[in-house]
Parts: structure tokens; sequence; C-alpha cells
């Protein structure tokens, strides 16, 4: 599993950088986020749920059948829609309200 950010979508708002409890992302001068120690992300998706433009994409590892699989997410009030993406480029879209996170 890996994060790969976009730098063309990337507005540099930073919020990436806050949320990475590892600080594993920096801004290059350009304001622009890059993941600066990629082999020490652990995938805990943090820094993908906070990016307002979906410029960083979180890619399934081989050991659970990734092969080029990535998703993003997208927040809308409570609603994260989840949009995953295939290698043959099927799209699917899974939402999880974030009030009932902590339901079960
Ligand atoms: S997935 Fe988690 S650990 Fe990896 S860069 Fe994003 S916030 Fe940091
Ligand atoms: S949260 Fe998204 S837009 Fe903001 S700095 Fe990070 S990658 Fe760029």
């Amino acid at each position: 599993m890996s994060i790969k950010i976009d730098r063309q979508k990337c507005i540099g708002c930073g919020k990436c950088l806050e949320a990475c409890p590892g600080n594993l992302i920096c801004k290059r001068d350009d304001s622009k986020a890059f993941i600066k120690f990629p082999d020490e992300c652990w995938g805990c998706t943090a820094c993908v749920k906070e990016c307002p433009v979906q410029a960083i994409n979180y890619y399934l590892g081989a050991d659970i059948g990734g092969k080029g699989t990535y998703f993003n997410t997208k927040k809308e009030k409570n609603i994260l829609y989840w949009h995953i993406v295939k290698p043959n480029k099927e799209e699917i879209i899974i939402t999880t309200n974030e009030t009932e996170a902590n339901k079960y």
C-alpha cells in the first residue's frame, strides 16, 4: 500500500500535512505536497480523506490483490464517498456515514 500525490491537482492547502500522524508529507517550494518518506507510510488513509481536491490516490498492495487498483475520497457533509478505480478502469463508489462510524 502506498499513496501518490497528483501535483497537477494539489492546491497546496496543507491539510494532508496536518493529518499525517507520522509527519511523512512535506511541501515543495511551490507549496505542492509530496510524500517525503514513502517507505514509512502505513496506509492509515488520513491524508486521503482530508484532501479536498482528490489529489491523493491510495494504491492497494499486490498482497491483497491490488494490481494497480487505487482510490481517493470526497466528503460532502457527513458522507464520505470512496472512489475506487480498478486497473481495467472500472469505477466503484462506496459511501460511509461518519456519524455512524463508531456505531458497531
Ligand atoms: S496514509 Fe497515513 S501514514 Fe501514509 S502518508 Fe497518508 S496520513 Fe501519512
Ligand atoms: S490535502 Fe490535497 S490539496 Fe491539500 S496540500 Fe495535500 S495533496 Fe495538496
